[in-house]
């Protein structure tokens, strides 16, 4: 019998953001493989299922197991949060596929499903803050020299990205937050609107706006992502929103292209007529 691996990422963590095809994946697997965390999330998938489940740092070990497993027959998925391709497991399964020899057409059929990245839930929660170019940084040092991440920051900072911070904080991890502020102020005003969210579409979700000069008074931990703004991006109620280019070339109303062009006057998108700055159209108690 051929074995088959998917690599899947299963959403933020709640089921109706969870694709079709990812559903269908683990369910198809007769082997799921992932961090425990991860696969207590999708435990409603897994009757009669064996499983593979071990700690953060045996990520390694989780892969060869997966490849293993698919190579003597079995079908195996490889769960993780997210889009399994952004900071999650698939990098580390292609390089132990190519270690291993693998060979696409002679071997098992190995298939990547997309999840809903952090990136779009967390932007899903407070808005549209990505409506204009965005940069993801990880602030995470143990695989990657912190000095990589300092240049990468810098440089997001430095073209005005909106920038999204994955694994900003952890309990050993606790002085980066800090000096990625530092950074990103050299290029950032201090009142640039921010975003703080744990645990999107998850329970114990928390959602916090505030500015990036007050960014490490919020609670960050291993569950949040961090959204920081550009120049252009503003508050309106309990949403941060990117205006979708930076020229005043739409009328808001019409759609009509008023001018072509960057260096004439026009009517400013991020602050349309009728906006009423402070009112949150979700009522009270949205959080
Ligand atoms: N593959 C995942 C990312 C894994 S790295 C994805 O595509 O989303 C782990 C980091 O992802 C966390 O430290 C946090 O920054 C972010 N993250 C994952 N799920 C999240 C959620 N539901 N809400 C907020 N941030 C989340």
């Amino acid at each position: 019998m051929q074995g088959a691996l998917s690599l899947v990422g299963f959403g933020p963590g709640h089921g109706e953001h969870l694709t079709i095809r990812a559903r269908e994946a683990i369910r198809e697997a007769d082997v799921v493989v992932g961090y425990r965390t991860y696969i207590d999330l999708v435990a409603d998938l897994l009757e009669g299922k064996e499983i593979v489940s071990t700690g953060m740092t045996e990520e390694i070990e989780r892969a060869r197991a997966a490849v293993e497993a698919a190579r003597a027959g079995r079908k195996v998925a490889v769960v993780s949060s997210g889009d399994v391709g952004i900071y999650g497991m698939a990098g580390l399964v292609f390089e132990v596929l190519r270690e291993t020899g693998w060979e696409a057409g002679r071997d098992f059929p190995v298939e990547v499903v997309p999840g809903v990245t952090a990136l779009s839930s967390v932007a899903a929660r407070i808005g549209a803050p990505l409506t204009h170019d965005f940069a993801a940084v990880s602030l995470s040092d143990l695989l990657t020299p912190w000095e990589v991440i300092e240049r990468r920051l810098d440089a997001a900072g430095r073209g005005d990205f909106v920038v999204a911070l994955y694994n900003p904080q952890s309990k050993r991890r606790t002085w980066q937050l800090g000096r990625a502020q530092e950074i990103l102020l050299q290029y950032k005003a201090p009142e640039t609107p921010i975003a703080v969210v744990k645990s999107a579409y998850r329970e114990g979700e928390r959602i916090v706006l505030s500015i990036l000069d007050r960014m490490k008074d919020a609670e960050v931990g291993m569950l949040t992502t961090i959204l920081i703004g550009n120049s252009n991006t503003t508050r309106f109620g309990d949403y941060l929103v990117t205006p979708r280019g930076y020229t005043n070339k739409y009328a808001l109303d019409s759609g009509e292209l008023l001018y072509q062009g960057v260096d004439r006057p026009g009517r400013s998108l991020s602050r349309p007529a009728g906006w009423t700055p402070g009112t949150d159209p979700r009522g009270s108690g949205a959080a």
